[in-house]
């Protein structure tokens, strides 16, 4: 085992980690500079389907960065280092900016949901979050009550009472709050009680067996059920098959999201989509 071998210091920086690493270094101080110019980063949105009355009646906004040498890259990538630097919060300020500007352009075209917001965990350890939102959103035209804030239950581990409050702030500025990726990492149900929030987002891993499994159904039920309880409304989130949509349909499901709808598009792609979706 590493402990008891003397060559593991060496072993801890081998040619692949080393490049890793070089690449992680680079890549923190291009996204700092592109958030500092505000260039090469974009807002994708994919939209959210209301299964009462099956409308399109929601858009999550999700940043894309598309990087002048390496191409398109991932912010299942880019996110985690930009949560590990500090960067994340630029990166919050900058989706909150986008957002403002692409929402009048999106009432114009009779798109009347709100707008989501992925909020990371880190975010919830500054000092001044809720102002600083509202600092942003106070110098357009948009207001709190269009735009819904998702946070994942990673966000509660550290102090589950500052976070309490927190949301209780958040919620009385106006945001609507929702639950992200609900099911996967700290899930409790016992917390869930407690959580100030709009809306519980069921993780994707939950949906994939829907139509082939009575079991996968029943639990997804359960976990509808549990929400409704609550007085929480429930979206299912990568949704890619018509069975899906009708199996959660049927078991109660308020509202769905992905790629049986569309995968996330930019703005001009997205308005040709509701478009000839209404
Ligand atoms: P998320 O918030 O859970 O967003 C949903 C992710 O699932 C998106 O990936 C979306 O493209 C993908 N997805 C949606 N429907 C389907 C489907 O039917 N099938 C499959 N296979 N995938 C689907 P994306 O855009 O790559 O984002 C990944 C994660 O990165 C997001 O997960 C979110 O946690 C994070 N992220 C993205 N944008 C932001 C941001 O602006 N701020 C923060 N803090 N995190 C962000
Ligand atoms: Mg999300
Ligand atoms: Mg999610
Ligand atoms: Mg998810």
């Amino acid at each position: 085992h590493a402990k008891s071998d003397p060559l593991a210091k060496e072993k801890l920086f081998n040619p692949q980690q080393e490049k890793n690493l070089t690449r992680q270094v680079l890549l923190e101080s291009q996204l700092n500079q592109a958030l500092d110019d505000e260039t090469d980063l974009e807002i994708w949105y994919q939209p959210k389907q209301n299964l009462h009355s099956m409308e399109i009646n929601g858009l999550e906004a999700l940043i894309r960065w598309r990087h002048p040498v390496d191409g398109l890259i991932s912010p299942a990538e880019f996110i985690p280092l930009a949560e590990r630097t500090g960067l994340i919060c630029e990166v919050t300020d900058f989706v909150v900016k986008q957002v403002c500007q692409d929402l009048p352009v999106l009432r114009k075209q009779g798109f009347e949901g709100k707008i989501s917001i992925n909020i990371s965990a880190n975010d919830f350890l500054r000092p001044n979050l809720v102002q600083a939102l509202l600092d942003i959103i106070a110098e357009s035209e948009v207001s709190t009550s269009d735009i819904e804030l998702e946070i994942t239950e990673g966000a509660f581990i550290s102090d589950f009472n500052h976070c309490i409050l927190l949301l209780n702030s958040l919620r009385e500025a106006g945001f609507a709050l929702s639950i992200d990726d609900f099911g996967t990492g700290y899930s409790s149900l016992s917390y869930l009680t407690r959580l100030p929030v709009d809306t519980v987002k069921i993780d994707m891993s939950f949906v994939r067996e829907l139509a082939h499994s009575p079991q996968a159904e029943k639990i997804y039920k359960g976990m509808i059920d549990i929400c409704k309880a609550l007085k929480f409304k429930v979206l299912a989130e990568g949704v890619d098959q018509d069975e899906q949509r009708t199996i959660l349909q049927q078991i109660g499901c308020d509202s769905i999201q992905g790629y049986l709808l569309s995968k996330p598009l930019a703005l001009d792609k997205l308005l040709g989509y509701l478009n000839t979706a209404e």
